[in-house]
């Protein structure tokens, strides 16, 4: 078949690659001109590109399947696989910037024959007699049997042929920096295999390894709370990564040297967006979504491209039993998703409302059922909950498996115990600190 891909993210590289591998004629288009010779990439458009990642197990599960060769290549420029420290040792995932993630993915998909990777602006989906036929890219037109819309949380090309988009604001916000090990440096103290990350009422900071010894920190505020703007100024920055324990170990000038500026973020929103019109109908057979254009949800767990490589995977499966028939494999595509995709999606829903509201000084709400994120954090008190909300916090299992462990973790917080809050400053201070310093840095 000729496909045609809308977007060379980490979903329309993936499956590029690994529909050439399956002996198709793929054509990839995306305004983005690649990075520069120097190495730089500035990525305008995707506005998480040099904001933490943190690569899942199955994110290195999918390139071990499709193309090992490109994970073998991410090591040797400095990812890292993680791997369990204690017996049985069990792969966890990948530590490494999204930059240096994609640029591998990328310069992989540019060598692959069956690949073409085609600069230009997708401006739309070309019918014909009811079904997808190809592109129009800057006015020309691109003819192709089947056309994949990865254009990301971005994308707008074909939204307006499914049902509206289910979209909720996560109600925070990123933050970010980037550093460099000095010589003979380590990483700071990790609460968690991937991550260092302390949460307080109000706000919280994780600190990110990736490859080459170069981490983020990341001050991850309340979205619409104005008191953290003045965050995206270096000195404000500096002040509050100071204050934070957490940080102020990554951070600290004998360990690390900044190599970016400070990166502020958008609005982040949990959404979705299956395959079908309002009347259950697939619009345009031969056209279908993928990836972020599906879901996207709370950055902050790192599920984004775990969750778009596994819808790709399933998609792959259902063109090979049955790519004669776009309108049944993206029929099926649509169900896989909602049973395997959308659970995600209503989950961080749930867990960020509760979170907004604690963020807002609320109790836990003990009149409706716990939100994961409180289950998963009353196995400190009950370790024996991990081996339900293991699997779950590793995307082996779906969250719905959690409801055999709420009623448990329910009677640990109606019991009186809550979450205990690292040392640190409160939000209070650490508003008043963004004040102080957002001023001295104007006056
Ligand atoms: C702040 C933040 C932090 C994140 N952290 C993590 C993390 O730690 N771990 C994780 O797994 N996920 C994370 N994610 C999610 C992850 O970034 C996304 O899941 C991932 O980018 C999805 O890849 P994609 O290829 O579907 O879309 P994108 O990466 O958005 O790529 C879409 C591509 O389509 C192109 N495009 C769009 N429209 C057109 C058009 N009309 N014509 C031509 N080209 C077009 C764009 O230029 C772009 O290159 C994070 C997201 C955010 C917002």
């Amino acid at each position: 078949m000729r496909i045609a891909i809308v977007g060379a993210g980490p979903t329309g590289l993936f499956t590029s690659i690994a529909l050439a591998r399956r002996g198709h004629d793929v054509t990839v288009v995306d305004r983005d001109p690649g990075p520069r010779p120097d190495g730089t990439w500035e990525r305008a458009g995707v506005m998480q590109f040099h904001h933490p990642h943190a690569f899942r197990l199955q994110v290195v599960e999918a390139l071990t399947a499709e193309m090992p060769e490109v994970l073998d290549t991410l090591v040797a420029v400095g990812a890292e696989r993680v791997i369990l420290p204690e017996p049985p040792h069990i792969a966890l995932g990948l530590r490494c910037r999204r930059l240096t993630f994609e640029w591998v993915l990328r310069a992989a998909a540019e060598a692959e024959p069956g690949v073409v990777m085609l600069r230009g602006h997708a401006d739309d989906v070309l019918a014909e007699r009811g079904r997808a036929v190809g592109l129009r890219v800057d006015g020309q037109r691109l003819d192709a049997d089947l056309v994949l819309d990865a254009s990301g949380r971005a994308g707008r090309l074909g939204r307006g042929l499914r049902a509206p988009v289910d979209s909720r604001d996560c109600g925070l916000a990123y933050v970010s920096r980037q550093y460099r090990l000095r010589p003979g440096a380590d990483f700071g103290p990790m609460s968690m295999p991937i991550a260092g990350v302390a949460f307080y009422p109000g706000y919280g900071v994780i600190a990110f390894p990736h490859d080459d010894g170069v981490f983020s920190a990341l001050i991850l505020r309340p979205g619409t709370d104005r008191s953290f703007a003045g965050l995206r100024e270096v000195a404000v920055f500096e002040a509050a990564a100071a204050a934070v324990p957490l940080l102020a170990t990554w951070t600290d000038p004998e360990r690390a040297v900044p190599i970016t500026g400070v990166l502020p973020g958008g609005r982040l929103y949990n959404s979705y967006c299956g395959q079908l019109d309002e009347n259950g109908v697939v619009p345009l057979p031969g056209l279908v979504f993928v990836g972020d254009a599906v879901c996207t949800t709370n950055p902050s767990a790192g599920r984004g491209v775990t969750t778009s490589l596994l819808q790709v995977r399933a998609l792959l499966a259902l063109l090979e039993q049955d790519a004669a028939d776009p309108e049944s494999s993206t029929r099926a595509f649509d169900a896989w998703c909602t049973g395997n995709i959308r659970p995600w999606f209503e989950d961080h829903v749930v867990c960020d409302d509760g979170l907004a509201a604690r963020w807002a000084g609320a109790d836990v709400d003990l009149d409706r059922p716990l939100p994961s994120d409180l289950i998963g954090a009353a196995a400190e008190v009950d370790p024996s909950l991990m081996r339900v909300v293991g699997p779950y916090q590793a995307m082996q299992t779906l969250p719905g498996t959690l409801a055999e462990v709420e009623p448990r973790a329910h009677a640990i917080y109606a019991g009186g115990w809550r979450p205990p809050v690292p040392a640190g400053p409160t939000r209070d201070e650490l508003a008043e600190l963004v004040a102080r310093h957002a001023s001295a840095s104007v006056g």
